[in-house]
């Protein structure tokens, strides 16, 4: 693996180095297909086209993008599990969901030729920063319904690269297997990377004599300062990789060597940026939210599709050579959506959970402290006036129950810390149901 051959040599080089004009004919052209397909194979994109209005055969530019309807995580909630899918499911080989939703999650589907592309883009984007054959790849993304590392997986062994699937957890292991294997790169989420490190030094494992050289870590937003102590402790350059299920999963965009910007693979998704309070596109530059729009897809094509993450997007001529275009790294949501160890929390599940126990009042607060280099989710809540002597007695017992019933319903550990009555502050106007304490702040 050298910069020096990743700097000449790319997986897709008639794609990566395309000119402009080249990528916008790639894109016209499967624009109108897609539009097409799903009206010609999905009720509900019949529906939304036909009320917006627009002639799914009069798709004659890039700028028409702007006529065509928004789809959003309702509109897969609303079909679930399978009605935005627009081929029969005889044709779908794999289906993936989103984590950590109450209610109905969001299902995405692939045929034989949706993996296929998914896994190209993974290899493209593997390939591009110097992985090849003789390379070794860890993935601790936990494997199930989640596409992070199964992305990654069919990525990898298309490039022909040795992948080990060892999934999330069991940190020793992780360690063990990286220096038996001596597995060169990493595929993971930032978080759980840096605590990978912690438990290494723990063990006075030393990084430098590992062999590890690249890592692709992603599915949380993460910041430069962690870049830095990452690349620090684990002698190894970090590279961010972004995607989402709707989408396809990982492989939607990933950041080259120069990290400065992840391209995106432009020929399977088009990529807009929106006001996201008015819906209007906003140009190059602008920072606004991430509209993408699958270009090849068939099983699950998404048009419009609102991920609400914020970022904005750039056409600088990257010095790495690849000429797709860049997006910066996500900045932040336009919802409240909360990512803890990769499951997606929205306050309002949590809050759900709560208000149905007898006994508890709808007072609380969740609170995101980090241990171990890992986000961490609490909530405080109040216990009812009436039974608040009677719960002390058995306070832990209670905890423990709520505790149980927030897991069943999100998936995911949260401590509950049950209070006294009206000794959670009040809001005066809109309630501050967050309160975020990871970086150190109150
Ligand atoms: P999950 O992967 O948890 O099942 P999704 O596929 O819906 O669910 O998660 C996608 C979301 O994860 C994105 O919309 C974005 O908010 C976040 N995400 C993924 N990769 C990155 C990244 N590199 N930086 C910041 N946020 C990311
Ligand atoms: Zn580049």
């Amino acid at each position: 693996m050298s910069s020096q051959t990743a700097k000449k040599d790319f997986w897709d080089p008639e794609i990566s180095t395309a000119s402009r004009d080249r990528i916008i004919s790639i894109q016209i052209k499967n624009l109108k297909d897609t539009v097409k397909y799903c009206y010609n194979n999905n009720a509900i994109y019949r529906k939304k086209i036909d009320d917006a209005g627009v002639n799914p055969d009069k798709i004659d530019d890039i700028a028409d993008i702007g006529k065509l309807p928004f789809t959003t995580k309702d509109d897969l909630r609303d079909s679930y599990p399978f009605g935005l899918f627009c081929t029969p499911l005889s044709q779908v080989v794999r289906v993936h969901a989103s984590s950590g939703t109450t209610g109905n999650p969001t299902v995405v589907g692939y045929t034989k030729e949706d993996i296929d592309i998914w896994a190209n883009c993974i290899a493209r984007v593997m390939y591009d920063v110097g992985v090849r054959k003789d390379d070794i790849v860890q993935i601790s993304h936990t494997f199930g319904l989640f596409t992070g590392g199964w992305g990654f997986q069919i990525g990898t062994e298309k490039l022909g690269a040795l992948v080990i699937p060892i999934s999330g957890g069991n940190t020793e292991r992780q360690l063990k297997i990286m220096a038996d294997f001596k597995s060169t790169v990493l595929v993971n989420t930032p978080s759980y990377t840096l605590y990978i490190a912690e438990v290494a030094e723990k063990f006075g494992i030393d990084f430098s004599k590992l062999h590890l050289k690249l890592g692709f870590l992603g599915a949380e937003p993460w910041t430069e300062p962690m870049r830095v102590e990452i690349e620090k402790r684990l002698h190894m350059k970090a590279l961010n990789s972004y995607g989402l299920s709707e989408i396809i999963g990982p492989g939607v965009s990933c950041e080259c060597l120069e990290q400065d910007g992840l391209h995106i693979n432009e020929d399977h998704f088009l990529a807009e940026i929106i006001d996201p309070d008015t819906g209007k596109s906003l140009p190059y530059g602008s920072k606004g939210e991430l509209v993408f729009t699958t270009l090849t897809k068939r099983a699950f094509p998404a048009i419009r599709y609102r991920t609400k993450d914020i970022s904005y997007i750039y056409t600088d001529k990257c010095p790495c050579g690849k000429t797709l275009i860049k997006m910066a790294k996500p900045m932040g949501r336009t919802d409240d959506m909360l990512i803890i160890k990769g499951v997606n929390v929205f306050p309002s599940q949590i809050e759900e959970v709560l208000l149905k126990i007898k006994d508890l009042e709808p007072h609380y607060l969740i609170v995101l402290t980090k241990e171990n280099y890992m986000d961490q989710i609490g909530v405080w809540v109040e216990v009812s006036e009436d039974n608040f002597h009677e719960k002390l007695m058995d306070l832990e017992f209670f905890e423990k129950s709520i505790e149980d019933k927030l897991f069943s319903a999100i998936g995911l550990h949260i401590k509950v810390s049950l209070k006294e009555p009206k000794t959670i502050a009040r809001s005066e106007g809109k309630a501050k149901r967050v309160w975020d304490r990871r970086q150190g702040g109150n």
